[in-house]
């Protein structure tokens, strides 16, 4: 049930691992009318706990690693991961610096890369309507251990559930 309602308000959590702030000024400009990120039901938000989205620039520095993963594991599942900026996706133009750790996926999974530097608001709305399709898959693989029964059939008023348990592999009509 939540798959639905989840796609239509992701929430977003942007965390600055280390970036110049010029991916960030494009996130800003994203929410700004012109672009309106939020006509897809996204929020900003400043809660790990709440979010559905973890929205990151900048690579992984060795001051913000330990944060990264931290906010990353904060978050309940299902989560996806966007690495904005060419920076964030491979270390960029601060590959091999002596406090920088290249891309962000050496310490946590990310679901979209969406490089460019600075990365326009175009290509962010583009990796966010895939980050939701992914959020929408992996809400489904969460949901389906849960979903034991079919809708149980009724008959004369009679409600019966003797023939909705779903057999082991066998689809239920929402998938
Ligand atoms: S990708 Fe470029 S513009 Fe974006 S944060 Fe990195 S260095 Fe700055």
């Amino acid at each position: 049930m939540f798959r639905k309602y989840r796609k239509k308000s992701p929430w977003i959590l942007h965390y600055n691992a280390g970036s110049c702030n010029g991916c960030d000024i494009e996130i800003l400009a994203a929410l700004a009318p012109k672009y309106d990120l939020e006509r897809f039901g996204v929020i900003n938000t400043g809660n790990p706990k709440q979010s559905d989205i973890f929205l990151v620039t900048g690579p992984v520095t060795f001051r913000s690693r330990e944060r990264l993963v931290e906010l990353y594991t904060q978050m309940p599942e299902p989560k996806v991961v966007i690495a904005l900026g060419s920076c964030t996706c491979t270390g960029g133009v601060f590959r091999d610096m002596y406090n920088v750790e290249d891309g962000i996926d050496r310490y946590i999974p990310v679901d979209v890369y969406v490089p460019g530097c600075a990365a326009s608001p175009e290509l962010l709305i583009d990796g966010v309507v895939k980050a939701l399709e992914i959020l929408e898959e992996k809400t489904k693989a969460i949901e389906k251990p849960f979903r034991l029964f079919k809708e149980a059939s009724s008959e004369n008023g009679i409600i019966n559930r003797r023939h909705s348990a779903l057999k082991v592999g066998e689809k239920d009509e929402e998938d």
